[in-house]
């Protein structure tokens, strides 16, 4: 049965989204090893496939198993299969970490979604393994009883760039606000954690004026906030496909301007990656951190997506990946 997404916890004033939710069946394991910079050796989890949050600038959608526009694929047999893959007795090495979210939002607001989120973060949790899980999504009530059980096992991050309504509404349409990620924190403070928060993408020109960087960390003054890293957009050539498709003629000037160059680097797995010029991104790097350093807090690079700059690993409790291990897929911005 298809199902409607519901938008947040005021989904009848607010209505229903138009996206479709569509159960399959997961084919294949579905803890896959996540090979990124800093979440190398542990595994990563999607609940769904697409997803409907639909960021502009996500590169998940042009995977060549995405589901259709404004469909949302929910694997139906995912904690089955889950159990089986922890259970395993012939697993040959121990799950230290579970990362959620690499390509997908695991709190989208769908009710089916959600109660999948539920159980497989509960089984995760259940077997000791720990969990991390880095949303743009609101975390319902439900959840912050089965974090507070398992307190030292959950690793919570919240993507969070300087609020910009035009930048919203034209980015992340379907993303909840950034009041809402801020009760998000303000949520998991109450329960004693203190969230890491990932700003990426910034985007130049619109979420990394000085104004807006002030108010910004200004705000997270008021909460209890673990390491903040940040990486500026980089373009595939997905990504820019979505943009000439999507985006109103000004900000595709905005983003022309920000890629002057159409030199390609590798950044994970693509070879096809360009960024914003390294003057301009150490320059920008420079201000937010002088800015937040004013305010109290260290920001630290995302070396993995900023391979041409010397930046800081996102997790510190994470070793450096070895030559063997390098990076094939990096998490999504969420
Ligand atoms: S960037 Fe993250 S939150 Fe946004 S659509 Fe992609 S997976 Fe969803």
């Amino acid at each position: 049965m298809l199902r409607k997404i519901i938008r947040g916890e005021d989904a009848p004033l607010q209505g229903v989204l138009d996206w479709e939710v569509v159960p399959v069946k997961k084919k294949g394991p579905v803890l896959v090893r996540a090979r990124f910079g800093c979440l190398s050796s542990l595994h990563s989890l999607n609940i769904t496939r697409g997803c409907s949050f639909d960021c502009i600038y996500c590169y998940a959608r042009s995977f060549t198993n995405s589901p259709p526009r404004k469909t949302v694929y929910l694997y139906q047999n995912l904690v089955q299969e889950l159990t089986r893959q922890l259970d395993s007795p012939f697993r040959k090495t121990r799950i230290k970490g579970v990362v959620f979210n690499t390509a997908s939002d695991c709190f989208q607001p769908h009710p089916d979604i959600l109660k999948a989120t539920f159980e497989a973060m509960e089984t995760i949790l259940l077997r000791g393994i720990d969990l991390h899980v880095l949303t743009k999504g609101v975390i319902p009530k439900p959840f912050f009883g089965l974090f507070s059980d398992h307190l030292s096992s959950v690793k919570p991050s919240i993507g969070l760039v300087p609020d910009n309504p035009v930048y919203k509404v034209i980015f992340e349409p379907n993303a909840p606000s950034f009041v809402e990620r801020l009760k998000n924190i303000e949520n998991l403070n109450r329960i004693g954690y203190a969230p890491g928060i990932r700003m990426d993408p910034l985007i130049p020109f619109l979420t990394d004026q000085t104004d807006l960087l002030e108010l910004f960390f200004k705000t997270l003054k008021g909460f209890d906030v673990g390491s903040i890293t940040v990486s500026y957009i980089h373009l595939r050539p997905a990504i820019r496909k979505e943009f000439q498709y999507r985006l109103p003629e000004l900000y595709k000037k905005i983003i022309q301007l920000a890629f002057p160059s159409s030199e390609y680097h590798q950044v994970g797995t693509s070879t096809l990656t360009r960024l914003i010029p390294v003057s301009l991104r150490h320059k920008g790097y420079q201000k937010i951190k002088d800015i937040a350093h004013h305010f109290g807090f260290t920001v630290r690079v995302c070396q993995c997506k900023n391979p041409d700059l010397q930046g800081d690993l996102c997790y510190s409790d994470q070793s450096q990946p070895s030559e063997e291990n390098l990076p094939e897929q990096l998490p999504l911005f969420t």
